[in-house]
């Protein structure tokens, strides 16, 4: 290896050091980069052209929902900068926040129609594309039934989107098919959410990491994926003193910072929890009367306990008793106490029962209804809020109401002008069901929307022999190629962000509008024209009237009257001087509702929180002499997804260029692997390539590669590759947190 190789080689390692080093893309020159928060601060070039206009936007990666200014100049995108008067992150952005122009302007934007032709693919015209759409949908529904469709969209669209999404999928198609890439991240955290109180309903604000004195991290690593909440997180703790407790198989930069660090065997949440709720409970650390008063269940769960003594949970976590006792006793003794959580817990086929057990902890101790206590989790995704609060997932309908019921469904359809009869009651199928319809032949086309299976669900191998057996495929998306357009019989050109308005609700229920700046490239065009091009041409013209996306909001508002999500007080206008309101905002003079559930009382039975009493139960693939690793997927703060957006940003792209995998020093001693060596990584479905990283941030037994790369950056690249197809028992979500593998150096 020459010197220059060598180099390079530690460059790709250290991220961070590489990120100091390098110099920035496009108009910003990096000066700086915080390695805690991962923010760089960058000063404009001298050439760099001036902003004639600036425009109000939110960053569209994490649900924090950073207020963003896009300047415009000559018709195009030239900076960002953070909104001074945000009030979630006051001008502040972290690097991917700072680097949304390179997602704009990139070689491979997909900037016209086209159609498959032989193995590549042909431009066409709109009106082509848009009746062969309408055209196929309609014959293939005639043939097969509107169940014979689906939709797959992702969560970091517009409220307005989704609104017309659904309306086409469940009030004009009659189908309930339509799911989201929210699937992948959320799923277990939400369903775990309504069954522990009884409805979607997140209950605190990003003010409240000012007044709690417990944090109490659970799978979770902000540092990465919310950096900005992370920077609050963190400004808090060391104001108020507050102590912070992590659990986590990972040494993560989250973890780092905490006053304890539960490192954890991967999956063993749940025996964590009841062990901790057995300790509060028979340490007389909690108010049985307020806990009974507060709770359904709190006798049935204090029996099921009884037998998660610190003693056995120390024996399945391999955490020591005192660990777990003691910090039984902090969340016991605190005054007001932060859970949150993340897809550790989420991304796995007993994450609903990590969520529930996890929420019975706040729930028993009184953490709940009070400024600076309760569960608190944003979501990965930036618009996962308003996917839900629209319903768009197959079991819901607009304002979290439920398409089983009769009188939701009247009421839906009556806003909507279509017959009741047209929305089915049984609820659509989830990803997972719309590719095992897919692979049964009774899922016949299948519309994307700027989501990428083929390279995040699980199983690649599995998934792309899947998607090249859909009868009719319709892509679309900003890129092309990627894993998934590579398999699309059309190709349609949508809109990115910025090159489309509408509004957006972040991970504390807050609103924000997004103005669009600039037209899209070519004959791309915004999401939801396309969608409702291919709607009129199917004849439903009346349904669809609107030629602007805020008439689509004033109609959605009228959805979520007497709702959980009631916003009959905002406007477009009021958005723009009122930046992040809190959903419920009922009236004009309505200032938005900070904290849910003051009143202590519930959506649940009885108007009280359901507490849980939950088993453990191990992964679904167990690590054994053949496969004695646990593979761990996850996230690094300067890539996003499939980085169908991060990958093309230079200084992101070579932050991190290629997969790596992080092993613990004694296993790879073991395994005779080194610093840098090229590791060949093999599950029971498949291998992958990637470079080592020794390190003691793993817990041994384990093994971590970040889940960014899919197999465009090489067939044996793809970490999906490895991971398999076993999925969360209530919420479908899959289980990307374990899966057993071996390495070996290639
Ligand atoms: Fe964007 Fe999230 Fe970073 Fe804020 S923290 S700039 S919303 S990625």
């Amino acid at each position: 290896m020459s010197k220059k190789d060598e180099k390079n080689v530690s460059m790709q390692l250290d991220r961070r050091e590489f990120i100091k080093l390098s110099a920035a893309v496009g108009a910003a020159t990096i000066v700086g980069y915080d390695p805690v928060f991962g923010t760089i601060r960058e000063a404009f070039a001298e050439d760099a052209p001036k902003a004639e206009k600036w425009f109000m936007s939110v960053c569209p990666y994490c649900g924090t929902g950073c207020g963003v200014n896009v300047g415009v100049a000559k018709g195009k995108v030239v900076a960002v900068k953070g909104m001074e008067d945000h009030p979630i992150n006051k001008g502040e952005l972290c690097i991917l926040g700072k680097n949304l122009v390179g997602m704009l302007y990139t070689k491979d934007r997909l900037v016209s129609p086209m159609k498959k032709d032989g193995s590549g693919f042909k431009k066409i015209g709109w009106d082509e594309a848009t009746a062969t759409v309408a055209g196929r949908f309609k014959e293939i529904m005639e043939k097969n039934g509107p169940d014979s469709v689906a939709m797959y969209i992702s969560a970091s669209e517009y409220i307005e989107e989704y609104y017309v999404y659904n309306k086409f999928v469940k009030g004009c198609l009659g189908t309930n098919n339509l799911e989201s890439s929210a699937r992948l991240c959320w799923a277990s955290g939400v369903v775990g959410i309504v069954k522990a109180f009884g409805a979607d309903s997140p209950p605190c604000a990003f003010e409240d990491l000012e007044l709690a004195d417990l944090f109490f991290v659970a799978g979770y690593n902000p540092s990465s994926s919310k950096p900005i909440f992370f920077k609050r997180l963190m400004k808090a703790k060391k104001d108020s003193k507050a102590t912070m407790i992590v659990v986590d198989p990972r040494k993560t930069d989250t973890a780092r910072k905490a006053d304890v660090h539960l490192q954890i065997k991967p999956g063993t949440d749940v025996v964590l929890y009841n062990a901790i709720t057995n300790v509060l409970i028979n340490e007389g650390l909690v108010n049985e009367e307020e806990a009974r008063k507060l709770t359904n269940n709190y006798d049935k769960l204090k029996e099921h306990v009884q037998k998660s003594t610190p003693k056995y949970a120390s024996e399945v976590t391999g955490l020591t008793e005192k660990e777990i006792t003691d910090t039984a006793r902090t969340i016991g003794k605190a005054k007001a106490a932060l859970f949150m959580w993340g897809q550790g817990l989420n991304q796995s086929r007993i994450g609903t029962r990590k969520v529930t057990s996890l929420l019975n902890i706040p729930f028993i101790t009184g953490n709940i209804g009070r400024p600076g206590a309760g569960p608190f989790a944003v979501t990965g995704q930036s618009t996962a809020m308003s996917l839900r609060e629209v319903g768009g997932l197959p079991h819901l309908l607009p304002g979290f109401r439920a398409v089983a019921d009769e009188k939701f469904r009247a009421d839906v359809a009556a806003i909507w002008s279509v017959d009741a009869k047209k929305i089915a009651p049984k609820p659509g199928k989830t990803i997972v069901d719309i590719m095992k319809g897919i692979e049964a032949g009774e899922i016949k086309a299948l519309w994307i929307i700027h989501s990428n299976p083929a390279a995040t669900f699980p199983d690649t191998k599995w998934v792309r022999e899947t998607l090249k057996k859909t009868e009719f495929l319709v892509v679309q998306d900003c890129y092309h190629p990627t894993e998934t357009s590579n398999y699309a019989h059309i190709l349609l050109p949508g809109a990115q962000w910025s090159e489309k308005g509408g509004t957006m609700t972040n991970g504390e229920r807050g609103l924000n509008l997004i103005e669009q700046a600039v037209a899209p490239p070519g004959e791309a065009r915004p999401d939801l024209e396309i969608v409702m091009d291919v709607a009129r041409k199917m004849g439903f013209e009346k349904e669809f009237p609107y030629k602007k996306t805020e008439e689509i909001f004033e109609e959605f508002k009228t959805c979520t009257k007497g709702r959980p999500n009631d916003i009959n007080g905002l406007t477009y206008e009021r958005l723009r001087k009122d930046k992040g309101i809190q959903w419920p905002v009922p009236t004009a003079e309505h200032m938005g509702t900070k904290r849910r559930f003051m009143d202590r009382k519930f959506p649940g039975a009885e108007g009280k929180l359901n507490l849980h009493a939950n088993d453990h139960l191990e992964p679904a693939e167990v690590i054994d002499g053949e496969f004695p690793l646990f593979l761990i997927t996850g996230l690094v703060n300067e890539q996003f997804h499939s980085r169908t957006r991060t990958g093309k940003i230079d200084v992101l792209n070579k932050a991190v260029s290629e997969p790596f995998i992080e092993i613990h020093p004694d296993d790879a001693k073991k395994n005779k692997v080194k610093e840098s060596d090229m590791v060949k990584v093999s599950s029971r479905r498949g291998s992958a390539t990637v470079r080592a990283t020794i390190t003691d941030s793993i817990i041994k037994g384990a093994v971590f590669i970040p889940y960014h790369f899919g197999y465009l950056a090489g067939e044996d690249k793809a970490v999906n590759n490895l991971t398999n197809r076993s999925f969360d028992e209530a919420a479908k979500q899959p289980e990307y947190k374990a899966c057993a593998v071996k390495i070996k150096k290639a």
